[in-house]
């Protein structure tokens, strides 16, 4: 018995490549993992037992030694443009959200990497309270699987609660998991990751070969007011970021979008623009997004700027050559304190763009 418990895998921790190795090291029948994949992604079971394609003693096996992770949906609210907002509960009843985001020709999911976050940034409500604990990969792609209910997912933003490069092997695995042809084949291209600037995170990321898309919350246009948003930026400041940033295009042909959310009073002055656009403008192939602040209950005093403020910003950046989105929150009314699961990659969505 020991020895099987300590054989136990989590089914959606396995790469679809893996599980055929996987079978036969346990003196199981390699022809299985075709029949498994198309159970678990083609089928999109939740329970073993609803895999009534394999025989049942064979289920019992893969019950033991590769369990499905178990989650409830806990809450679901939906906000009046159809975002829905859902709260996901595993077993040790830690809780993560991840939304659903439907636009005309999309259909994109946020997800979350980690229980809380450890990087303390100031408007941020999930790292209002640290960091609880890192989320395992299957634990990720559990959240996916929970979404597939409500269609199919087209879209995958990291840009829930967590900082993915904190985290690093565990999103990757799920990602290159919910990536995989054999898999929920959720194309590269429509997979983006979020960082708000781990800098180790860029360089394994280069080395991996993968097509996803990157983003990095920048937030600032200098280390005075980064430092006092981003509790990272002391220990990854903003000329090292960059040059990271710089060093990854180079390296992998592969845009950069820089998230700078707009704070009335603290980031959202002209020259804030014309400084921004001056630090952008040292990494190649870089965009910008600029998206309001989303008041949020622990720092009242963060306010949202007024549009003309956001429009002005946009100018200032578009002048200066850099290509720049505006963006607009997404289901506010599905929890108007949630500034972390903002909504806001969706096209539709898209007041301006370059
Ligand atoms: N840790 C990653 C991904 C999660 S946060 C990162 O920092 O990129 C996703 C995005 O939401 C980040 O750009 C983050 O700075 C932003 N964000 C957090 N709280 C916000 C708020 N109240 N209003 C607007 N954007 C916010």
């Amino acid at each position: 018995m020991v020895y099987y418990t300590a054989m136990k895998k989590p089914a959606w921790s396995i790469l679809p490549d893996e599980w055929k190795p996987i079978l036969t090291d346990r003196g199981l029948r390699a022809f299985r993992a075709d029949q498994i994949l198309q159970s678990l992604y083609r089928d999109m079971i939740l329970d073993w037992d609803s895999a009534t394609t394999l025989p049942k003693d064979f289920r019992e096996t893969l019950k033991e030694e590769f369990p499905l992770t178990k989650f409830e949906v806990t809450a679901v609210s939906e906000s009046a443009d159809g975002t829905k907002k859902l709260l996901i509960t595993f077993a040790d009843g830690e809780s993560v959200e991840t939304v659903l985001i439907p636009a005309r020709d999309r259909f994109t999911q946020c997800i979350s990497t980690q229980v809380g976050c450890a990087m303390g940034c100031a408007f941020c409500a999930s790292g209002a309270n640290g960091l609880v604990r890192s989320l395992k990969a299957d634990e990720i792609v559990a959240q996916y699987m929970a979404a597939r209910a409500y269609g199919d997912i087209t879209n995958i933003v990291v840009m829930g609660m967590g900082e993915p490069f904190m985290n690093y092997d565990e999103t990757m695995r799920a990602l290159k998991l919910i990536n995989a042809g054999k898999g929920p084949n959720v194309g590269a291209r429509h997979i983006t990751i979020s960082t708000c600037g781990v800098v180790p995170g860029f360089e394994k990321l280069s080395q991996e070969g993968l097509q996803f898309e990157l983003s990095v919350s920048l937030h600032a246009p200098n280390n005075e007011i980064r430092s006092t948003l981003m509790p990272v930026n002391r220990s990854w400041p903003m000329e090292e970021l960059l040059e990271t940033c710089a060093r990854y295009t180079k390296a992998t042909k592969r845009i950069i979008t820089f998230e700078y959310t707009v704070v009335a009073g603290i980031n959202d002055s002209r020259a804030n623009a014309e400084e921004l656009a001056r630090q952008v403008r040292r990494v190649p192939m870089a965009k910008v997004n600029l998206i309001p602040l989303s008041p949020v209950s622990h720092r009242p005093d963060f306010k949202t700027p007024d549009e003309q403020t956001m429009l002005m910003f946009l100018d200032v950046l578009m002048k200066n050559g850099i290509q720049t989105m505006l963006r607009r929150s997404r289901g506010k009314d599905a929890d108007a304190a949630c500034g972390q699961l903002r909504l806001r990659r969706i096209r539709q969505d898209d007041s301006t763009c370059a």
